[in-house]
């Protein structure tokens, strides 16, 4: 029989991307949020509007369900989430506390949490010469204020609820998840979109700026390879934390440089220290997710760069905010 599903947050990013894979699986699918996708519609079996910091909403959300894929919370990129501790330490607590017990009420099959590389100790961060992170680095724990600060929290409370009810749970730690679709501007986009944005606004020979010296290091992962993963997860037997991500590590003056060359641009950096940068240098340990799936992430940046910036590109010049020269570079770049 087809399985029922709930998809939270599934008018946000990797939510709407999440509900399209499933469907395509073949499950049922309800998704909730309080908007709608952005940029096309959901083709979610049902789609409700929510707000999930409320119980009797999430006991709503989850009725009939089996597997619950928990991806609501109140994020957004560095600016923001060193901009709002309380509020987004807030919104979130209250949203995965309602959710988590609204499930097991329910008696849903399973929950995964959608947690974050934001767990782990700045101690470990401060350098761009980076050692790999692994699952049990999160502790001695000096997490992200606010945001991973909550996160943390709430994955302990999903292996609590496993030890003392039986509940099966799943803590999943995203690693910078970028692609089409997702929001690029108004202070909420991260690094990749912004940059995209930057460098398709920008002239053939222009300049962007760059928070901080560029010299800060990640890694990012295609969308595609993160619904894909949060499936196989979810599929698993394993229920503690599990990093994913690429662990192709790159500094953003690489990511810049990338994203230039998928636009055919020559593009100068101007830094602006006084911005945000986030911690030093961050990559994902991926031995444990290996070992688990026999799988990780596949889609090297430099190719989801190109329908990423594509998509974007699009959207501007929809607008009319990209002049028509720029267009035709662009379609003999990136064919
Ligand atoms: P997103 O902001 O695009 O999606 C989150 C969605 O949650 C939004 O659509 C928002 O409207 C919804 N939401 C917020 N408050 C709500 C409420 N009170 N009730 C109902 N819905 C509410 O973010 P995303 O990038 O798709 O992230 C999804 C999940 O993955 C989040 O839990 C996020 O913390 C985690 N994550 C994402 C990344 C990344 O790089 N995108 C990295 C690490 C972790």
């Amino acid at each position: 029989m087809t399985k029922r599903v709930l998809v939270t947050g599934a008018g946000g990013f990797i939510g709407h991307h999440l509900v399209k894979y499933l469907v395509d699986e073949g499950y049922w699918v309800r998704g909730v949020d309080l908007k709608y996708p952005e940029y096309e519609p959901s083709p979610s079996d049902e789609f409700e509007l929510m707000d999930l910091r409320r119980f009797d909403n999430c006991l709503i959300a989850t009725r009939g369900i089996e597997e619950v894929y928990h991806l609501a919370a109140d994020m957004g990129g560095i600016g923001y989430i060193t901009a709002f501790h309380a509020e987004i330490a807030r919104n979130s607590a209250m949203i995965n506390l309602h959710m988590l017990e609204a499930a097991r009420l329910n008696a849903t099959e399973r929950f995964l949490f959608s947690s974050s590389a934001c767990v782990y100790p700045q101690y470990l961060q401060k350098s761009p010469d980076v050692t790999n992170l692994k699952e049990e680095d999160a502790y001695p724990a000096e997490p992200e204020e606010g945001y991973g600060t909550e996160k943390l929290f709430m994955e302990s409370l999903c292996q609590y609820y496993f030890e003392d009810y039986g509940f099966e749970t799943r803590a999943v730690r995203f690693h910078n998840v970028y692609g089409p679709l997702g929001t690029y501007e108004g202070g909420k986009e991260k690094a990749p979109a912004a940059i995209c944005r930057k460098v398709a606004l920008a002239p053939e020979e222009g300049e962007i700026e760059v928070w901080g010296d560029g010299e800060q290091s990640r890694s990012f992962m295609y969308v595609d390879d993160c619904v894909e993963g949060i499936h196989r997860i979810m599929g698993s037997d394993y229920p503690h934390p599990l990093n994913l991500g690429t662990d192709e590590l790159v500094t953003i003056n690489q990511l810049v440089d990338l994203v230039a060359e998928t636009a055919g641009k020559q593009i100068e950096k101007r830094h602006d220290t006084s911005k945000p940068q986030g911690v030093r240098g961050r990559n994902s340990d991926n031995s444990r997710i290996q070992k688990v799936l026999g799988w990780k992430p596949q889609m090297p940046l430099r190719e989801g760069l190109k329908p990423t910036y594509r998509w974007i590109e699009s959207e501007l010049r929809i607008a009319g905010r990209v002049p028509e020269l720029q267009q035709s570079r662009l379609s003999e770049s990136t064919v």
